[in-house]
């Protein structure tokens, strides 16, 4: 893995509607977003040439934002045309795309009606998420300490940094034990996602995967339940409790960053990737390379 610190790179970050030089887009100690989690981000990825749903996910950023009671001073087509910009200034066609908007440094407190709303673009090389070994014989992952709250208790539906301050806890605690993720139950106890992807488990042929009524109902997600669906699979949208785990044979996990990913095990149940993972997992890959028609 790179470590080469992601303030301390070559390139250009489209900031606030300029290309800033990389190491130039800094913000402010004093910034609410970092003090508040007034932030809102996205992940996209660039395949060959295309970003893959882009306006999907701007969509899902301007709604984030709305939901976080701010506005983003841009349109949806003028931060599609940034997020388009800063692969080509970058000189990249495959890449991660970070879009990111967040309250200024105008005021440092609770309210913060007069801050300014800053949005930045930043774009990298990332090939998988996880490795091509991994990916075959599946991750493995162990319970979440953290439980995916009610939506009476956090804005569950907007893609907000503070929603991820459990996700990094639990996931470093995953890694601690030598496992590569972890799985979140939500506040009823049901499975929800893991720390930064949607799941899906397979039973006879039908894929199972949980209500998204208070996790991100992820890009990923709904283009792997339409390409299921094209493919002849039923697709059922449930609650599903841990202990039916145990009745499931294939896991896997799915997101823009994790792509479709094969899971062998979580907590005490274990699974074998099978065809259905593998076959959905190469034909995902298809589809975002526009190799396949998109269900
Ligand atoms: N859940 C969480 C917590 C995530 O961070 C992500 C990645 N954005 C997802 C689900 C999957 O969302 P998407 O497929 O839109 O990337």
């Amino acid at each position: 893995m790179s470590l080469v610190p992601f303030d301390d790179r070559d390139g250009w970050i489209w900031l606030d509607g300029q290309f800033v030089a990389w190491r130039e887009a800094k913000v402010h100690v004093l910034t609410h977003g970092l003090h508040y989690s007034s932030a809102v981000f996205e992940g996209e990825r660039m395949y060959g040439g295309e970003i893959y749903k882009l306006t999907e996910h701007t969509e899902r950023l301007f709604k984030s934002a709305e939901i976080l009671d701010f506005e983003i001073p841009f349109t949806v087509a003028e931060i599609d045309q940034a997020c388009k910009d800063t692969c080509a200034k970058n000189g990249l066609t495959d890449a991660y795309v970070r879009p990111i908007a967040w309250r200024g440094s105008e005021m440092i407190g609770v309210s913060a009606q007069d801050t300014k709303i800053h949005v930045a673009v930043a774009v990298w090389e990332w090939p998988s998420y996880f490795s091509p070994a991994e990916k075959a014989k599946g991750i493995r992952m162990c319970w979440a300490k953290y439980k995916r709250p009610s939506p009476e208790t956090e804005p569950v539906h907007a893609k907000a940094t503070g929603l991820y301050m459990i996700c990094t806890i639990s996931k470093h605690a995953a890694e601690k034990e030598g496992y590569t993720d972890a799985m979140m139950l939500d506040y009823r106890g049901y499975v929800a996602e893991s720390t930064g992807s949607n799941v899906f488990f397979v039973k006879d042929g039908v894929l199972h995967t949980p209500t998204p009524d208070c996790f991100l109902n992820g890009i990923t997600r709904q283009s792997v339940i339409a390409l299921a669906k094209a493919k002849g699979f039923e697709v059922v949208e449930r609650h599903i409790k841990p202990e039916e785990l145990a009745g499931f044979t294939e896991c896997f996990v799915v997101g823009t960053a994790a792509e479709v990913t094969p899971v062998s095990q979580i907590g005490e149940y274990n699974f074998t990737p099978g065809n259905i993972s593998l076959s959905l997992m190469d034909d995902y890959a298809k589809m975002v390379r526009r190799e396949l028609q998109p269900a």
